[in-house]
């Protein structure tokens, strides 16, 4: 009989600007496994929204445009593509107002249970690392290992300030700052599956290390936890 193959979760949480979604896609690329950038989903739903003139926080309009909207991520070498019926929005979904479509949309709970059972689904198969604000505590509660990434607020909206500055986009630090505040009050104040760390998850602060630090702890947990390469 062939070996059962050994599958495996890592669950990345954190709030915005903490550097989950670089050490993610690294983590999985240095260990040959999947990756899911499952804030990629509320955005595009987000997007979808404000696309159809939908107000992405009201249930009685979002509901109804979820029965009708078929949502799938599909890779590109390692690049995430996320779909809304088909049609690739990825390069739309980056945007200070779609961040905040994003968070609006994903405080409702039939958004999540919409979006949490395509994460699951992906899970299921493969090996994968996961990376959003819920992965640890409500959609991959089993995952073998756990990080919680965190960073003073000022260090992550300077991150994200950057990060837009590099994409073209037109922003002012001050205002990359309020709307993350924003954005971190509701997405760790919601009902249902807020940002919050396991009480099983490895807690790590990466406003005072490089990139190249933060990755070295990583992958040693991963040898220790036996999620090695
Ligand atoms: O991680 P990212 O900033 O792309 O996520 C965008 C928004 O999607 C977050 O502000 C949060 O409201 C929502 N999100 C979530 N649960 C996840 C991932 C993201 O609620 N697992």
């Amino acid at each position: 009989m062939p070996p059962i193959p050994h599958i495996f979760q890592i669950a990345i949480d954190g709030p915005s600007g903490s550097g989950k979604s670089t050490m993610a896609k690294r983590l999985a690329k240095a260990l040959g496994i999947g990756y899911l950038d499952t804030g990629a989903m509320y955005r595009a739903l987000g997007y979808a929204a404000l696309q159809q003139h939908i107000v992405p926080g009201d249930p009685d309009a979002v509901e109804p445009m979820l029965l009708e909207t078929d949502l799938d991520v599909a890779f590109d070498g390692d690049r995430q593509m996320t779909l809304i019926n088909g049609e690739d929005v990825s390069s739309f979904i980056r945007t200070p107002e779609v961040s905040m479509a994003a968070s609006d949309i994903s405080a409702l709970p039939a958004v999540r249970l919409f979006c949490v059972e395509r994460q699951r689904a992906f899970a299921e198969k493969h090996s994968v690392v996961l990376d959003g604000r819920d992965i640890g505590t409500y959609v991959l509660p089993n995952a073998k290992l756990k990080f919680f990434l965190t960073a003073d607020d000022t260090i992550r909206a300077k991150r994200r300030y950057l990060d837009l500055l590099e994409a073209g986009e037109k922003v002012d630090l001050e205002a990359v700052l309020h709307d993350l505040r924003r954005r971190d009050e509701q997405d760790s104040t919601r009902e249902m599956a807020p940002t919050k760390a396991a009480a099983d998850a490895v807690l790590i602060d990466t406003g005072s290390m490089t990139e190249e630090e933060v990755f070295a702890m990583l992958l040693h947990y991963c040898e220790q936890y036996g999620c090695g390469s």
